[in-house]
Formats: structure tokens, sequence, C-alpha cells
């Protein structure tokens, strides 16, 4: 059988310059030798790598921060400050988040706002979404470049043409948001959709608790709970990219009835709503709320501790299920489950010690989110900055071009 595929030259050259910057993005200054070595080119090569993701105008050569008065350091190679950004959006059911995230992974500008619970449509969210982005691009430099927009969504959500198949706590089934959001954009910016959970997971394993594992999981707990699973250093999507409703795995048929449809799922044992009733209040779930239960649990409050405790129970359950499938080397949690995790990891211990099997259970870490609440930001600006990092060439617009582009775009949407 003749296999078919052999790289060309040009095309090795390209990869190789996707993966110097990938290793910049991620990790920030890096001198030669340590690229050399990384990548396991020569010094030549990498010499040429450089030299052209600098003429693109995606990185540059510096004295390495912090190291200015040393003698002769030697330099470092970094992204460039005024490189391409990419711009991250983070849809809650409570909230919308939009940012500038730098090549590099660093936070420019933001603009959050609450929104209320109940009754948010597409359209509103769309709009919210348009106005912040035109402020963010006025914001920033004309000479500012974007990569293109990567959407965090609190739902199933199909990756390019953004319908939301199903978000149960917005109460939005079959929702052509990506449509919606698109049209209210400037002309030619890419827009791509992610879970948020999946988004949390991808942002973690390259910045935050699960760096440097293969093998992770991601959970968070906001009035839904979310999961993302990292399986030999890739994100798991699925066949239709809808994996990681750890939310929705079920715990007990006889349960209370879940947002999604069915009964006693996750989300119904350990989800805020779940933290809130188990800890005796009778109010909606809100940061207020939830910030409250989380107060007095820390105060020693017996109620509010009673709750936590029997959220760790149901989130002990919960991941000794997901060591026993997948045998993660971490488990991160996110959101409440942070929390929950802190309060009662006696609790969550004690459910893995019984009920996953024992090797993986010994191997398995259980750590809170090192991106604090911004995983899933973070993870949209991943997304956006995905093309640009596997092909720079093909993708990257060069400065002196980028200019007039951008302006055009933003133009055309006032
Ligand atoms: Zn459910």
């Amino acid at each position: 059988v003749a296999r078919t595929g052999a790289a060309r030259p040009e095309e090795i050259r390209r990869h190789n310059l996707g993966l110097l910057l990938e290793q910049v993005h991620r990790d920030g200054e890096l001198t030669r030798a340590e690229l050399t070595q990384r990548l396991g080119l020569n010094r030549s090569t990498i010499g040429a790598l450089v030299a052209e993701l600098t003429d693109l105008g995606l990185i540059d050569e510096r004295v390495p921060t912090g190291n200015e008065r040393a003698g002769r350091p030697s330099h470092v190679v970094a992204p460039r400050a005024d490189g391409p950004f990419a711009i991250a959006v983070e849809v809650d059911v409570d909230s919308v988040v939009t940012a500038a995230v730098s090549l590099g992974g660093e936070v420019l500008a933001r603009y959050d706002h609450t929104l209320p619970v109940n009754g948010t449509t597409p359209y509103d969210i769309a709009e919210r979404i348009a106005a912040d982005v035109e402020d963010l691009f006025a914001s920033l430099p004309l000479s500012a470049r974007s990569v293109g927009i990567g959407v965090s969504t609190p739902g199933t959500v199909t990756p390019t043409g953004g319908r939301v198949e199903h978000a149960p706590n917005l109460e939005w089934r079959n929702e052509p948001f990506g449509t919606i959001l698109t049209e209210r954009l400037p002309q030619g910016i890419a827009v791509s959709f992610g879970n948020d959970a999946n988004l949390g997971a991808l942002a973690e394993h390259l910045r935050g608790a699960a760096r440097g594992f293969h093998d992770a999981v991601y959970l968070t707990g906001k009035i839904g709970v979310g999961g993302g699973v990292i399986v030999d250093g890739k994100l798991l999507s699925g066949a239709g990219g809808f994996a990681g409703e750890v939310g929705h795995m079920l715990l007990d048929p006889l349960g209370p009835p879940c947002h999604c449809g069915s009964r006693g799922c996750v989300e119904t044992y350990v989800g805020e709503q779940a933290l809130l009733r188990l800890a005796g209040r009778t109010v909606p779930p809100s940061r207020e709320s939830v910030a409250e239960v989380v107060r007095a649990a820390r105060a020693g409050e017996p109620d509010a501790l009673r709750g936590v405790r029997a959220v760790g129970v149901g989130l002990g359950r919960t991941i000794a299920n997901l060591v026993n499938l997948l045998n993660p080397q971490v488990v991160i949690t996110g959101g409440s489950l942070a929390t929950v995790l802190e309060l009662s990891r006696a609790e969550v211990e004690h459910e893995l010690d019984v009920r996953a099997m024992s090797e993986a259970r010994r191997t398995v870490q259980l750590r809170t989110a090192g991106l604090g609440d911004n995983s899933s930001l973070i993870g949209g600006a991943e997304l956006a900055f995905g093309p640009l990092l596997a092909d720079p060439v093909g993708t990257a617009v060069p400065p002196e071009r980028a200019d007039r582009r951008l302006e055009r775009a933003t133009r055309a949407a006032i």
C-alpha cells in the first residue's frame, strides 16, 4: 500500500515556525539555545525561523525582563508587545466578559457585564459582545492586529458555526447564536466557538494547574457544572465536539430533576443550586448567595459547612467515576468546585478511596484551577490563536498591511 502525505521542505518550515511560536506563546521569554534544545533543530535553522517570525511582526529579541543591569545578558525571544491579539469572550448564565489577550496570554483590556439570570436571549448577548468588541478596538492602538474572536459558551455548541445545541441554564435550544453574533461584528473577523469547560481545560493544560500533564480532567462549578478532558495532551472532543458533559452524567436516576430534562445528574448534586439547597438556603443562585454560603462555611457555620461537605461527597463520587474511566494524572476544579475541594478535601478523598480503582486512585492528584476564574476566558483566546500557531505564515498579517485592513473592518462595522 502506497503511503501519501510526505511533507515537503516548505511544509516542514511552516510547521516548525508554528512550533517555535507556540513555545514562545506558552512560555514567554526563551533564549535561542533553549529553543534549539526544545525543538531539536540546529542553531542556524532556529536563527532563520526567528528571523522569519520577527519579519511577520510576531516576536522580537530583547534583553530579558529583570536583567537590564546584567553585564552582557544573552537576548531572549519573546512575543512582540504590539503583536497580534485575540479577542476572548466568555458567555455565562449571568455574565459576559470580553477581553483582548496578547500573544503570550496577557489580558490587555477587559469588560465585565452582569446579566439578568432569566430570559437572556442570544440577541441580547450578541449586542453586548458587539458593543464591547467595538470598545476594545477603540481602546487599543490603531496598529493593533486581531487574530480573531474565540467565544466560550455554557452549553454544547458547534465549533465553527456557533450553533448552540443546548445550553440548559440559559434555556437555549438549537439557537443560531454564531450567526446572530457574526452579523453584529466587523466583517472579516474569524469567530470560533467552544464549550466553556472544554476551553477551561485547554487553558489549564497550557498555562494553569494541568501544565505538563498529558492526561487531565477539568471540572468547573457554576449554576451548571462543566467538564473538559485532556487525553494524551489533546482535548477530547468526541464525534460532534460535544464530549465532556460531566454535569449531566448520572449519579442517581431517582435524584432531583435537572435543567437538561433528566434526573439525578451530577449538576443536581454539585452545582451552585445544590450547594445552596444542601446548605439549607432558599435563595436563588447568584454570585452573592453562593459567596455568602462560602463565607459562612469558612467561618464554621454548621448548615453551610454541612452543605459544602455534602457537595464534596458528590464531587468525590463524580471524580471517582472519571478516574475509573480515564485514569487522569490530575483533576482540576474551578468555579465553586474549587472552593468545595478546598473546604471538603477529606470528603472528596474518602469517596475516591472507596470508589476508585486502586492504582488509578493512588496516582491521581486533585488541584484547584491555576487560572482562577479566568480559565474559560483564556481558553477562548487560545481558540482564536489556534490558526496562527498552526501556520504563522498563512495566517499572520504583516504589520504594515494590518493597520488599514483592521481600520476598514472596524469602520465598516460602525
Ligand atoms: Zn442534567
